[in-house]
Order: C-alpha cells, then structure tokens, then sequence
C-alpha cells in the first residue's frame, strides 16, 4: 500500500508524460530522416546551433519563446508543443484510467496498471504519426514496449513474469509467422517486421491471449477505416492502384486497439462472442 493522493499522481504523471512526448518529438523528427535519436542534442533545423535545455523544456519552452527559435527567429512548429501536451494529457489519463483509489491508498496493481497505460497509451502518438506516412515503427517504441512489458511483470499484481515471457514469444513468433505465411500467399511483403516487435511487446506487457485480441481487432478496425478510403481512392482515380492490401500501416491500428484491450479485453470479447453465439 502505498499513500499517494491521486491529484499528485494525476501531475507527476501528466509532467512525465510532457517529456517522453518531448523525446517523442525527436522520434518523430529523426526517425524517417534516418538520424540518430541520441547525437547530436536538440538543435536548431535551420541554424543548426544547440537549444539549450531551459528553451527546451516541454510546453513551457515553446510559450516563452512563442513560436520562435532564440538563436534566428525561425517559427518553431505549434506541432511540437501539441505533441508534448497530447502525451501530458495521455499521461494524466494513465492514473485515472488505472483507477487510483480515491481514498488515496495505492496498491501494487495500480501502480502496476498506471505504468502500463502511461506506455500504451503514449505509444499511440509517435506509431500514427510514423507509421501513416513512412510505414515505420521506431524501436525505440517497439523494442522498448518489449522491455517495459517484461519490466512491468516484476512488479506483483498483475501478470506475472513467467506469463509476460510466454506473451513476448507467442505474440512475436505467432505474427512473424503469419507474416511469412501471408507474404507466401500475396506474393509480396505483407507484414513489417514493426508491428511483430510492437506485438510482441503487447504479449509481454498483458500475456499471449490478450495480445492476440489486440490483433484481431486492429484488424478489424483497420478494414473498417481503410477499405472504405481506398475505396473513395478509387473513385478519386489517384495512385490507388498503387496500393495494395499488403500497403495498409498496421502499426497505428495496433497501437489504438492495444490500451483498449487493456482496459476492456473480457468486455470486448463478450460482447463480440454474443454475436457469433
Ligand atoms: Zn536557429
């Protein structure tokens, strides 16, 4: 039992999230351009010069410079600011989510659960916002999401690390499997190596089971939203023909449909049950 006030668990967490979405700014930034997400510190696109870190700071940085670089003037994108304030508000959403007790005692589980959404539910904005326009997954996301899954089991309460390791291996063996498999039938690539790692890491953060419902539904979801566009495409007559089943970012369905299950795996699958039943 741990004593934390949840409006002190709700900031710790908003702020914490502000600065991963502050590194996931340069994730976004980099990572299509081939760049190293560590070297060189933050520096000026058009100058070049170093910001130094009280400029940099998430939010508060772009508002006291309003919009504009200290070293040249240049607009720096209201993008960055947003991102950092979606991944705080996501933070913030982590503790209420994972249902931190009002009476302010904290349990394992909770905190168990808080650190697992903070990372799901973060993971959405840097996926979508990669993944839709350059068909990447950073690893950083990926790879990290499979440290933090088998981490987060250490901690009692929730799945245990026997289960997080059987997740990790299902969930990424079971896909690049059915990757292979479906690169076989089409002819072509069907699935990025992204999303078995990104899968893999939802294995080891909820088990294999879960994981599995994760993909069935990012399917889902993602015929629902995509078919009907690439049908607007068609009528549009645009590189449509381009586009194949094997083209459709997978990433960013994964990444929507995992904190959901997260939440509402056994409710989800009830409901979808009572409709073949
Ligand atoms: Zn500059």
């Amino acid at each position: 039992m741990f004593i934390v006030p949840i409006w002190y668990a709700v900031s710790l967490f908003f702020v914490l999230g502000a600065c991963v979405g502050s590194f996931y700014n340069v994730v976004i930034y980099r990572m299509p351009r081939g760049l190293s997400l560590i070297k060189p510190p933050s520096f000026c696109p058009t100058c070049k010069k170093q910001i130094p870190i009280y400029h940099n700071l998430p939010i508060v940085g772009w508002l006291f410079l309003r919009g504009k670089s200290a070293c040249c003037r240049t607009r720096i994108s209201i993008q960055y600011p947003l991102v950092e304030l979606l991944c705080a508000v996501l933070g913030g959403l982590s503790v209420i989510l994972a249902e931190w007790p009002l009476d302010f005692m904290a349990s394992w589980t909770q905190i168990a659960d808080t650190i697992a959404l903070f990372w799901l539910l973060l993971a959405i904005v840097p996926v979508c916002a990669v993944d839709f326009k350059h068909h990447l997954i950073p690893d950083s996301i990926s790879v990290g999401g499979i440290v933090v899954g088998l981490l987060v089991s250490f901690i009692p309460g929730g799945v245990v690390p026997q289960e997080s390791l059987i997740g990790f291996l299902v969930a990424g063996v079971g896909l690049y499997g059915l990757g292979l498999l479906m690169t076989r039938l089409l002819k072509k690539e069907a699935m990025g190596f992204g999303d078995v790692k990104l899968l893999a890491g939802y294995g080891a953060l909820m088990g294999w089971f879960y994981a599995f419902e994760v993909l069935i539904f990012a399917a889902f979801l993602g015929l629902l939203v995509m078919l009907p566009l690439k049908f607007f495409k068609k009528i549009k007559g645009s590189e449509a023909e381009n586009t194949s089943f094997g083209e459709i970012p997978f990433g960013p369905f994964l990444s929507i449909m995992a904190p959901i299950v997260y939440l509402w795996g056994d409710e989800i699958l009830k409901v979808y049950l009572s409709f073949i039943y």
